[in-house]
């Protein structure tokens, strides 16, 4: 058997990934709150676990191989959603759900075999609830249900942080029904506002941690192997997932393999609204950017290291992929297309998922598939475990042609665009200022930097009109620079 390595953020370690059960590989990976169209950076745990499942799908077998992924349905920003539009709860998640499903599918991201929605298990959060105060390690107080951060012992084991130093360090709300500031809550109250279901404690509805807990039991069992999610999440989300589960299972470990992606950034900075850097995934996939680009860029960064989305990726990963698509060309036939997937990028997966070092291989398998249908078999059937199934589909090429490259820089580098625009009226300015010899100095430049400039006369009106063109090929912000 393959073997896998995964560093493991409960040991810290790397180490050899054994299964609980071979035969049965479990994994669960927190999903997405489902009140609106999910950004980048929530794209990347799902291209991340993607990456895992079909590796552990192609060593395991893809029948014995269950991955869970929850979509939080019952949620405060989802009300706070439902108030401001008027709409019901029931139609924004069902209409978010399906966003979500049809923008990380462009993605190339699987769909896992198990889509628990929280509200269908709140009979299952109840009796884990229940279980919990039997067992002194939660107690209801003024409708609401708490857990007991100090019945816990193990509790901050998995970030590492000591529950004197969370106190000292988290926000944490500081009620007068809590024992313990750090005590979080299993159960609320709702009022006539928001979603509830009947309780023992209240007419209320769960807190967010419970809903994994109660679905990772229900569906894979006290014990299972892998449990995923970003970085962010790790504490205190994670941390009382842990508390929830190992309590309300004495002996049981809950998840045995801890992975966190790093976080998404953009051209360097945090991607936030305020800084007006913040797009969805849909925004890019409107933009013409196919979603095998996005894709591939994800993958260029090892997981656990930061990514910074730059569209100079973006438009990098295009200039390969669209000759990638192209590698069906001189070697004819279908007849090979069933090849293994190459051996070397099967080693990089395993490796802790070194997706870098599986696309620099990918580069050299291209060059290969040229000369021999069966190299050309290989080449196809790497591409399919990494997750390129459709680069080859007429889909990706003509996504990748109608796209104007104009149009991406627009919304993936806006400063980028706003420098190119500069430019280009500056030549316009020149013109029209008869300073011909400039104009021909910075129509010359632009021409360098890939960017074609024109005139033409409007047939109606007789007026001179100026335009450009783009060559995604050759063009080169950092000769706009100079410009300036
Ligand atoms: P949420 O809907 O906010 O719970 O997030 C869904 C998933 O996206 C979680 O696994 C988060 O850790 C992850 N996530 C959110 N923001 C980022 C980011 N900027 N980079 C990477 N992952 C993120
Ligand atoms: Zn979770």
């Amino acid at each position: 058997m393959t073997e896998i390595k995964l560093h493991n953020n409960k040991t810290r370690r790397k180490e050899v990934f054994t299964p609980l059960n071979d035969k049965n590989v479990r994994m669960y990976v927190c999903g997405p709150t489902v009140y609106d169209r999910a950004h980048l950076g929530n794209a990347r745990p799902v291209v991340v676990f993607d990456v895992l499942y079909r590796l552990l799908r192609h060593v395991y077998g893809a029948e014995q191989v269950t991955y869970a992924r929850n979509f939080t349905d019952v949620e405060d920003k989802i009300n706070v959603r439902a108030a401001e539009t008027g709409r019901k709860i029931s139609d924004i998640t069902n209409e978010t759900i399906q966003w979500f499903l049809d923008d990380m599918g462009a993605l190339g991201a699987m769909e896992p075999n198990l889509m628990p929605r929280a509200t269908e298990y709140i009979p299952q959060m109840v009796a884990m609830i229940e279980g919990l105060i039997e067992k002194g390690h939660a107690y209801a107080a003024e409708g609401h249900v708490l857990f007991a951060v100090d019945s816990y012992k193990a509790y901050g084991a998995l970030s590492g942080r000591s529950v004197d130093d969370m106190i000292a360090g988290a926000r944490v709300e500081v009620a007068p029904y809590k024992k313990n500031p750090m005590d979080f809550v299993l159960w609320k109250p709702s009022d006539e506002t928001q979603p509830g279901w009947e309780s023992p404690w209240s007419w209320g509805r769960p807190g967010w941690h419970i809903e994994c807990s109660a679905m990772a039991d229900d569906l894979l069992g006290a014990n299972f192997d892998i449990h995923g999610g970003g970085n962010d999440l790790q504490f205190p989300h994670h941390e009382n997932e842990i508390a929830q589960s190992c309590c309300a299972n004495p002996g049981s470990d809950f998840a045995k393999v801890w992975m966190h992606n790093e976080m998404l950034q953009v051209e360097g900075k945090k991607m936030s609204k305020s800084l007006g850097n913040f797009f969805t995934v849909r925004d890019l996939l409107d933009q013409g950017i196919p979603g095998e680009v996005i894709r591939f860029v994800f993958l260029s960064t090892h997981y656990r290291k930061p990514m910074d989305w730059t569209s100079e990726k973006a438009r990098e990963a295009e200039k390969i992929l669209r000759r990638w698509s192209e590698f069906d060309g001189p070697i004819g036939g279908d007849e090979n297309e069933n090849g293994a997937p190459d051996s070397e990028v099967i080693a990089a997966l395993c490796n802790d998922l070194n997706t870098h070092a599986a696309i620099s291989r990918m580069h050299k398998l291209f060059d290969e598939s040229k000369k021999s249908a069966n190299s050309k078999a290989v080449f196809k059937a790497t591409l399919n475990l990494l997750g390129f199934e459709n680069l080859v589909s007429s889909t990706f090429k003509e996504l990748v042609t109608t796209a104007t490259i104009e149009q991406q820089l627009q919304t993936s580098a806006p400063d980028v665009y706003k420098m190119l625009e500069d430019c280009f009226q500056k030549w316009v300015s020149a013109i029209n200022e008869k300073n011909f010899s400039i104009a021909d100095q910075l129509r010359d430049q632009l021409h360098q930097a890939g960017v074609v400039t024109r005139t033409t006369k409007d047939k109606t009106t007789g007026e001179r009109v100026f335009e450009y063109d783009l060559d995604p090929d050759v063009f080169d912000a950092s000769k706009l620079e100079a410009l300036k």
